[in-house]
């Protein structure tokens, strides 16, 4: 999950660059950091520190390069071989200091790697998995034809050392010997170029290099890439030449900065009313009652009536959002539904259903247990749906049709706006497949249409309205609870859980989400005064049976706090607070019901002190299993 960027320009100095491009990539890993250039005299000068990024910039002003430098890579690190220090931070080298690498994902066989390369005499400085390429490389850079002024032997020896590599990386090389090429290459982990007119980056994600260009070439499995100012080649690893245009990226660039709010979260949260108009509106066809995809494959009525079953599998949030996309396929198109965490799916060997409809849910489309999960399922003869929001993505490519969620970067560790903009997406697949097999008509379709339509202004109105005085009121008194624990029922169950894993990533809290209903049969032990329980009381025709739910905790001395629609007063007669949302229909009550949720987690993980952009053990887009 690290950040990988690397820079070859034609002139002047990258080393500030590098940092930059860090900086935009740091969400994805902030164990460690660490920058390596060839300087103008020659030398491949290294530095590296433990920590945020902030440390490597101390650490660049205390000890600054010898000399200006047109070429360079840099890393940030999310550890997953050996401890969060200084020694495992890459760029790692070979033993003679000669070339470096960096490296994301992980190197499978690595431990054989390491014993051969030991018993050939390589002295190892770290206890990574990743230090095995550099010395891979390293030798095979020396037995290979072609001293310095052979372009290509640095590719060459990438080439031959991935040969007998097992694992899933992305990986850029620079050697002394070759001051004016970077060699790029990956397997199952994100890898793109930018192509700017005096220089060509390399990194892990776009946003990394938006500000200096947005021609973007995607690398491919198992692809090569020799980087230099004028351009790149690319080949495949068995050695052929690829051609591919780049893709024009239209990404605002100021969207990847915080716009003026204090964390990116918070600026994530405020977007949603925009996210939901940019996943939604231009696919909604009024006259139809129904919805129109850019892919094909979803447009395809025949298609639809013959799906069995729809097999949903995500991680994290967007499971939360898969499970509530159950209820719409069940409800919208009456279609058998089920949602499972890929990392179970992939591994329990699920049974082939005839027409079942396989539907991955990924924000960044790297997340390997989910692409682990497609694979199976594309392996086992099921059509593989995604819904993905970083376009170009692996998923995204391998997917035999996907919906884009239009949400945009998204900086924050802990999703917030991409979370909605699945629920979206989610939502306009049932109401098609709902309208393709006759179990919407086309003035329920329009009806569910006009629904989604009016639902922005009430976004709006939520985040401006008097509800985050009321979060900041109960964030204030509840800070220093034991724990929380969220209930809901239906529709709303999905939302408790998405409630209770925002506070523990962002604030460090313990929560729990259950559904209401299942609280009498073990968590009610758990009541009592330091343990706040947050109700989700939204309009529905299960709204007395919460009611009663809600009167068990009272009954307990639970303290409670009630998401409650405009206008139901028989909340407040039960719950110490609450927290008023804007009256829509019960179905798109969790886009609305989530973000109070959301505000809520903010505001006590301000409170508490915590990072909540970069929240302590997690990174963004969990490209390891
Ligand atoms: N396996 C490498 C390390 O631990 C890279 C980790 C990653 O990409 O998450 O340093």
């Amino acid at each position: 999950m690290c950040g990988i960027f690397g820079a070859v320009a034609r002139e002047g100095d990258v080393s500030g660059a590098l940092l930059e491009g860090l900086r935009r990539l740091e969400y994805r890993g902030y164990d460690s950091a660490g920058l390596a250039v060839v300087t103008t005299r020659g030398d491949l000068e290294v530095r590296r520190a433990e920590g945020r990024l902030a440390a490597l910039a101390a650490r660049l002003r205390e000890s600054s390069f010898g000399g200006s430098a047109s070429v360079g890579i840099g890393h940030t690190r999310w550890a997953t071989h050996g401890a969060p220090v200084e020694r495992n931070a890459h760029p790692h080298r070979d033993c003679g200091g000669e070339l470096v690498v960096v490296h994301n994902g992980i190197i499978e066989n690595y431990l054989d790697l390491r014993r051969d390369l030991a018993a050939r005499g390589h002295r190892f400085a770290s206890e990574t998995d990743t230090e095995v390429l550099a010395h891979l490389v390293e030798e095979n850079l020396k037995a290979g034809a072609g001293g310095p002024a052979d372009a290509g032997a640095l590719a060459r020896a990438v080439h031959v050392s991935l040969a007998g590599v097992r694992g899933a990386y992305a990986l850029v090389v620079l050697s002394r010997s070759h001051p004016h090429t970077l060699v790029a290459a990956r397997a199952d982990v994100p890898l793109c170029l930018g192509l700017a007119r005096d220089a060509t980056y390399c990194a892990s994600d776009v946003p990394a290099f938006l500000d200096r260009t947005r021609e973007v070439i995607f690398l491919h499995n198992g692809e090569v890439a020799e980087i230099t100012a004028g351009g790149y080649a690319l080949r495949r690893l068995e050695g052929e030449r690829v051609e591919r245009a780049p893709t024009r990226i239209d990404w605002d660039a100021a969207a990847v900065e915080r716009g003026g709010y204090p964390h990116f979260m918070l600026k994530e949260i405020h977007e949603q009313p925009d996210v939901l108009a940019a996943a939604a509106f231009d696919r909604l066809d009024e006259a139809r009652g129904d919805v129109r995809f850019e892919d094909p494959l979803f447009d395809d009525d025949e298609r639809w009536r013959k799906v069995s079953r729809i097999d949903l599998v995500a991680c994290g949030s967007a499971l939360h959002a898969g499970f509530v996309g159950r209820f719409y396929f069940e409800r919208l198109a009456r279609l058998p539904a089920q949602a499972d965490f890929a990392s179970e799916y992939r591994y329990r060997a699920p049974l082939p259903a005839d027409g079942a409809l396989f539907l991955a849910i990924s924000q960044s489309g790297e997340t390997a247990d989910t692409l682990g999960a497609a694979r199976e399922a594309a392996r086992r003869g099921l059509p593989v749906a995604a819904i993905v929001n970083a376009v170009g993505s692996t998923l995204w490519r391998e997917a035999h049709g996907v919906v884009g969620t239009h949400a945009g970067p998204e900086v924050g560790v802990a999703a917030t706006k991409t979370f909605l903009a699945q629920l979206v997406a989610l939502y306009l697949l049932a109401i098609r497949a709902g309208r393709a097999r006759g179990a919407l008509t086309v003035e329920q379709g329009r009806s569910r249409i006009h629904d989604l339509r009016a639902l922005r202004a009430h976004l709006g109105a939520l985040l401006e309205g008097q509800t985050r005085a009321a979060i900041a009121r109960i964030a204030e008194r509840e800070k220093d609870a034991k724990g929380f624990l969220f209930l809901g029922r239906g529709l709303q169950y999905p939302i408790a859980l998405e409630g209770a894993l925002k506070l523990k990533e962002i604030s460090y809290l313990h929560a729990e989400g259950y559904p209401a209903g299942e609280m009498k049969h073990g968590p009610i032990a758990l009541v009592e005064k330091a343990l706040p329980v947050v109700a989700l009381a939204t309009s529905s025709p299960l709204l007395e049976k919460t009611f009663t739910n809600m009167q068990e905790v009272r009954a307990r001395g639970g303290k409670l706090i009630a998401i409650c629609s405009r206008g139901e007063a028989a909340a407040s007669e039960v719950a110490d607070e609450v927290l008023e949302v804007p009256a829509v229909p019960e179905d798109l009550a969790p886009l609305v019901n989530v973000i109070p949720l959301q505000l809520l987690a903010y505001e006590i993980a301000r409170l508490r002190g915590c990072d909540i952009d970069m929240p302590r053990n997690l990174a963004k887009s969990v490209t390891v299993e």
